[in-house]
């Protein structure tokens, strides 16, 4: 579980402080839970806080795991590929910072099919945004992390491919803390908790 307590957060601007959370409370437990709440509300801060990319002007973040365990998958707004390799490759080298590489490979190519990316697994540059939104999926799944993060992942999505990665997720849920933070209502209605900010 991943248990967020009183955390104030915020940031300044011109010698002024703003508050993105005063006194906020959440737990993320395993299962998907979607992170919800309007556009510049916070979502995005949030996950960089809980990623341990910022740090709470007060209250806490706590992980109720042995860090060994705490490994993050994380798929920004952006996909952000790498692009001069293909979108195989781009989760093949992710494969290779974990396993030999009979096993990465392997294991790319299982990811790649349930990603729905075999098609367009040798494309590189020209790929769409919906492509690469699934190819960072991919990426951030090839090694079976604990915890998967996405941020607004179905934006690039149409409905179809929403719910291939909807399903995906949800499978893979079962023994995972997986937090999406979208404003999409297909989205939102396939998670099993709902935290809005
Ligand atoms: P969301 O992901 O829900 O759309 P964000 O977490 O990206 O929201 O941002 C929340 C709000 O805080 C936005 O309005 C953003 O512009 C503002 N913000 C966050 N950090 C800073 C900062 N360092 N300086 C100015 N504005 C910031
Ligand atoms: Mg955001």
């Amino acid at each position: 579980m991943i248990s967020i307590k009183n955390l104030t957060y915020g940031y300044y601007k011109n010698n002024k402080k703003y508050l993105l959370y005063n006194n906020f409370s959440a737990d993320f437990n395993i299962g998907l839970t979607a992170l919800t709440g309007a556009s510049g509300s916070g979502k995005s801060t949030l996950i960089s806080l809980i990623m341990g990319l910022a740090k709470p002007f007060e209250g806490e973040i706590i992980f109720n795991k042995n860090i060994k365990q705490v490994d993050f998958g994380y798929i920004s707004q952006e996909s952000e590929l790498i692009p001069q390799l293909t979108a195989f490759e781009n989760v093949y080298w992710k494969a290779l910072l974990c396993f030999n590489e009979n096993l990465a490979e392997k294991k790319s190519y299982d990811i790649l099919e349930k990603c729905g990316i075999k098609d367009f697994k040798n494309k590189t540059d020209n790929l769409s945004g919906g492509e690469k939104q699934r190819v960072a999926l991919a990426r951030a799944l090839v090694n079976d992390p604990f915890i998967i993060i996405g941020d607004e992942i179905t934006a690039h999505l149409d409905k179809e491919s929403t719910l291939v990665i909807i399903n995906l997720l949800q499978e893979l849920a079962v023994n995972k803390i997986i937090i999406i933070a979208s404003h999409d209502s297909e989205v939102i209605k396939s998670c099993k908790n709902i935290i809005k900010i």
